[in-house]
């Protein structure tokens, strides 16, 4: 590359369908005044600060935002309880018997806490951490099922001050126990079991292993989750509290902290698609003010709605859109604990007629394996209650928008799809759905009071074509570190540039309307014959071939063209791999985005490496492709996958 010309990412997919709101969603929509975009940017403090003086506070904040780059403070000088504004605020003010959560086991087993059910619930866990010596800042380890309890735990450490740290229930005992060691936890909550497939995950002896390295746990809750005691539970006296005995013991009233609007709410570690996970710190005011701004705006949400987030509260989008994010805002949310396909593949569909669900947020990676599994099984339930769809996770495929708004939305709906990380802890780039005309596969446009920008390497704007994704200014529940890691902070996300841009990670497209596309991990980026190619374009030209599930690609070193590109394909039900279809995937590809994107390789397989949150590693199968040894792999959810994988690839060879 020469240096007047640096190296964007070529934009190459042209997606010209366009899906303006309707007018009858616009005319009772949350967001319906355009003005609301040039305001926030005009004044994005003051914005912000409108959204926070909807939080109840127990001291008010003196200044909006402090910013000494790479260190933000949000809200300073106000005192708030999280806890409080969840859940004692709506007792007070009208929702005392509103349904807060409504929950269904795997088995089938439900129940529902009111607004007033949770307060009761959370002051009494709140009371039992106290009891087993948790202070204000001590951080809490959670490695449970999808159930009540897991809020209810969160919950309760907000209203004492301590910070959790939550880890999917799907780790291993060595991932718990790394990550109870990075921040020294003193206390894990448990529980016997989780149901997932038919079966109980047992959590608790798995957290056994794993406290046999973590000298600072004091003492471990277990919460009884099976009634029938089929899997035996090992109490280690002194140190292990079954929570139902335990909580008998303690007062029905705990008084909540004042905590300051910068003070730790919680550490997550983020999914570890690219490598080690790194344990990201968020706080207080500007967490919860982003999250509940959000949630209103992008979904909408009014009081009479059941919003459902399939999210597993392990990960970040669980942590902001299933837990603190609609309790903010008051909302009745479903929570379920199991698979989407136990007992039949149309469970979600089952779930969403028989709890009226009326707005639906889930994955890409789910939404591919529905398309996967035919349109019959969503066919057979009337989902005539949703009226707004979410995506959330990995850029969506143009086909897999399409086949969302089609069998799932009834083409009626507005889908919001929605960027953000970990790191972010609020949506950043998503449609406003009485506003946004979407297009299927473009995140559209930033949030209001959030500036995005798509640069090249050096930093310059790209005001049309592809980029790197950065964001200019702070904003309220942006990350405030990495836990016991300050170098690494500003090392990984604010030294990309000079003048403290936040460099996601991500390449973007931005189009001539102004709209953003997503179009994968920096890491991923192909390089073939000097054209910067994105991921999602070439994946996104194979799901459009109507026998292919999904797909992803890697380029593989070649000695002409820098790189080729290497094709992973899994194909929908009922079809077969075969060298036609192989000819015609390639052809295919041309025809959608021309020969430069042409795939050398293409490789039918049965599954795709994927992270235990969904996500697709692109890096593990460009170490098959290169030939190399494989890299870190305790994110992965199957490392089967792999394992075949590598050697189907290398028999072919
Ligand atoms: P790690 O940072 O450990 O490698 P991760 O990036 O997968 O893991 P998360 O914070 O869970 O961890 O995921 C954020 C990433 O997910 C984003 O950087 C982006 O790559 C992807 N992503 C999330 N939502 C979208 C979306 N709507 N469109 C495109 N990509 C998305
Ligand atoms: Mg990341």
């Amino acid at each position: 590359m020469s240096e007047s010309s640096p190296p964007n990412i070529q934009a190459l997919l042209d997606e010209q369908r366009t899906f303006p709101p309707s007018e009858q969603f616009t005319r009772t929509a949350n967001v319906r005044d355009r003005a609301v975009y040039d305001e926030a940017a005009a004044d994005p403090e003051a914005f912000w600060k409108a959204q926070a003086e909807q939080l109840e506070w127990i001291e008010p904040f003196h200044t909006v935002l402090e910013w000494n780059p790479p260190h933000a403070k949000w809200f300073v000088g106000g005192k708030l309880n999280a806890a409080v504004n969840c859940v004692d605020r709506h007792v007070r003010n009208g929702r005392r018997n509103k349904a807060a959560i409504v929950w269904e086991g795997e088995p089938g087993d439900r129940r529902t806490l009111t607004y007033f059910d949770l307060q009761r619930e959370v002051n009494l866990a709140a009371n039992v951490l106290k009891s087993l010596g948790v202070k204000r800042g001590d951080r809490v380890a959670m490695y449970m099922p999808l159930i009540p309890e897991l809020a209810i735990a969160m919950l309760a450490c907000a209203r004492i001050g301590a910070i959790h740290s939550v880890v999917f229930g799907g780790f291993s005992a060595e991932a718990l126990a790394d990550r109870i060691n990075d921040s020294q936890c003193t206390l894990l909550v448990t529980a016997d079991g989780g149901y997932r497939r038919g079966s109980l995950l047992p959590l608790k002896q798995i957290a056994d292993e794993a406290l046999k390295h973590t000298p600072s746990i004091k003492n471990v809750l277990i919460v009884k989750r099976d009634s029938s005691d089929r899997f035996p539970v090992h109490v280690t006296e002194g140190r292990d509290h079954w929570y139902h005995r335990i909580v008998q013991d303690v007062q029905a009233w705990c008084e909540p902290e004042s905590m300051d609007s910068e003070d730790m709410l919680y550490i997550l570690y983020t999914s570890g698609t690219t490598g080690k996970p790194k344990g990201i710190v968020h706080t207080t005011g500007g967490y919860l003010t982003g999250t509940m701004a959000t949630t209103r705006a992008v979904f909408d949400l009014k009081d009479d709605d059941v919003y459902w987030c399939t999210a597993d509260i392990g990960w970040v989008t669980g942590h902001s859109y299933v837990v603190y994010g609609p309790l903010a805002a008051g909302a009745t949310l479903l929570m379920y604990e199991g698979a989407p396909d136990w007992p039949e593949r149309d469970r979600f569909w089952s779930l969403i007629e028989r709890h009226g669900v009326t707005i639906f947020y889930t994955a890409p990676t789910a939404i591919r394996a529905f398309m996967r599994w035919g349109t019959e099984l969503p066919q057979k339930h009337d989902l005539s209650s949703i009226r707004l769809l979410g995506s959330v996770g990995e850029p969506i495929n143009p086909e897999a928008w399409m086949w969302y708004h089609e069998f799932i939305g009834g083409q009626r709906c507005p889908i919001v799809d929605t960027w953000w990380q970990t790191e972010t802890g609020q949506i950043m780039i998503t449609p406003l759905p009485g506003l946004t005309t979407t297009k299927p596969g473009s995140a559209t446009h930033p949030f209001p009071g959030i500036s995005v920008q798509i640069r090249n390497e050096r930093g310059e704007p790209v005001t049309e074509g592809g980029g790197l994704l950065t964001i200019s200014r702070p904003w309220p529940a942006m990350l405030r570190g990495i836990y016991g890691d300050p170098e690494r902070y500003a090392a990984t996300y604010w030294s990309k540039w000079k003048d403290n841009a936040y460099f996601a990670g991500d390449g973007a497209r931005v189009d001539a309307d102004g709209c953003i596309w997503l179009l994968g991990r920096v890491d991923d980026v192909l390089n073939v014959s000097g054209h910067r190619i994105g991921t999602m374009e070439v994946e996104s030209a194979l799901v459009d071939h109507p026998a292919v599930a999904e797909a992803a690609v890697v380029g593989r070193s070649h000695d002409i063209k820098g790189q080729s590109i290497t094709a992973f394909v899994t194909l929908k039900d009922g079809q077969r791999p075969s060298t036609g279809l192989e000819h015609e995937l390639r052809g295919h590809v041309v025809k959608k985005i021309g020969a430069l994107a042409r795939p050398e390789e293409i490789h039918f397989a049965a599954d795709l490496p994927k992270t235990r949150s969904g996500k697709i590693m692109r890096r593990l199968l460009r170490d098959i492709a290169e030939g190399k040894a494989i890299g870190d792999t305790t994110t992965l959810a199957d490392p089967n996958v792999v394992a075949r994988l590598k050697s189907q690839y290398e028999n072919q060879e």
